[in-house]
């Protein structure tokens, strides 16, 4: 891949906060931005060079968006396949297909962790309540079901205690709905009683150049990412053993780009995968204030063609995502020199709302 020069253009396709941190990414390296996305007013539309507002599956204005830019990303995975496909034929496209069809589909994404040889938590696809069934014979109790596509933040996921909770389970989860035959809709996996949860975020450059955030540890309240602390409090061998997961995972999948996975350490100081993303994800935004370079700058650089920078961090972190009403109690992030702010700019602070987040910073300690 060639290196793009200062106002070349990245496309973005999505259009909320992660766009719109990689838009702001973008600027001091002197490139343009183009987001594109079905919502008026969002986020990264308020930061961005140019802007569409259109539906994915409009071929017109993905044609003309292919058009304007010279390489375009992704700031979620659940692109529509056929948009994806379409600016594939148009354009130059990172992360590729492939990843994104992988991290798209939770058997998938299972299948591929166990082709690298990193373990995942016991499960079973599922497509019918007689599967659900059987697969409850398999894996120890408690258990949790969750859709193969499309889930995010907790949601598509039912907790199983006891195997009389399956048709209910079955029933939440497919809102009754019947469910094509020969897929795999759902997936049954055991629940993990971790010890921490992680992640960590590796990047990629076109030359195979890689280089990988120290994992964080984070903490999910409601199914949601609260906060992520770095460092984590893990053992320097089970720190190393995640990030070869996240190496390999990126190298095997040759992505151009990010890729974020998700793990549980178990007890015994097993790692398990939960799931993985080709993009920014939300806990790696500790990286905006406490490294020399930030997850958001290393996916600029990998895909305009720029070399990776050694991500050291030089800072210990606590990032604390600012849910619904809590960005309105800022007075003491706003007092505090150590805090680093970044609001989203939406005006409406809905429950379950990401409206930003806070990076709290202390002086390096390990
Ligand atoms: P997910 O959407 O799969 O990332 O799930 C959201 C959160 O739910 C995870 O980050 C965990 O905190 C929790 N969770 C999901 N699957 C499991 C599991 N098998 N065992 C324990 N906790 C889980």
């Amino acid at each position: 891949m060639p290196r793009l020069p200062p106002g070349a253009t990245l496309g973005i396709l999505g259009n909320g906060q992660l766009g719109r941190m990689l838009c702001l990414a973008a600027a001091p390296l002197g490139f343009r931005t183009h987001v594109y996305g079905p919502d008026k007013n969002s986020p990264a539309e308020l930061v961005a060079t140019s802007s569409t507002v259109a539906d994915y599956d409009d071929e017109t204005a993905l044609a003309a968006f292919a058009k304007a830019v010279d390489v375009v990303t992704f700031e979620f995975e659940n692109v529509p396949v056929n948009a994806a496909a379409f600016l594939s034929a148009h354009t130059k496209v990172q992360p590729t297909f492939k990843a994104l069809e992988v991290a798209q589909e939770r058997t998938r994404e299972k299948a591929f962790f166990a082709e690298i040889g990193a373990k995942t938590p016991d499960w079973r696809p599922v497509n019918s309540d007689a599967d659900l069934k059987t697969a409850l014979k398999d894996i120890s109790l408690p258990a949790v079901l969750k859709t193969s596509r499309l889930g995010y933040d907790g949601k598509g996921q039912v907790k199983i205690q006891t195997a009389a909770d399956a048709d209910t389970a079955w029933h939440t989860l497919t809102g009754g709905q019947s469910v094509p035959p020969g897929d795999a809709f759902a997936v049954l996996e055991a629940f993990v009683e971790f010890s921490c949860e992680i992640s960590v975020i590796a990047a990629r450059d076109a030359s195979g150049t890689l280089k990988c955030f120290e994992p964080a540890e984070n903490v999910h309240a409601n199914h949601m990412l609260s906060t992520s602390t770095v460092p984590a409090r893990l053992d320097s061998k089970i720190a190393a053993a995640a990030e070869n997961i996240a190496k390999s995972a990126i190298e095997t999948l040759d992505i151009v780009g990010l890729l974020a996975v998700e793990m549980f350490v178990t007890k015994s100081g097993d790692i398990l995968c939960n799931e993985m993303a080709p993009r920014p994800h939300n806990s790696g935004h500790w990286t905006m204030d406490a490294c020399g370079t930030d997850q958001f700058q290393q996916l600029v650089r990998a895909v305009m063609g720029l070399p990776l920078v050694d991500p050291a961090r030089h800072s210990d972190v606590k990032m604390i995502n600012l849910i619904g009403d809590e960005v309105s109690q800022l007075d003491s992030y706003l007092a505090d020199p150590a805090a680093h702010l970044h609001l989203y700019g939406k005006t409406e602070a809905r429950p379950g709302r990401k409206m930003g987040h806070v990076n709290i910073l202390s002086p390096r300690s390990s």
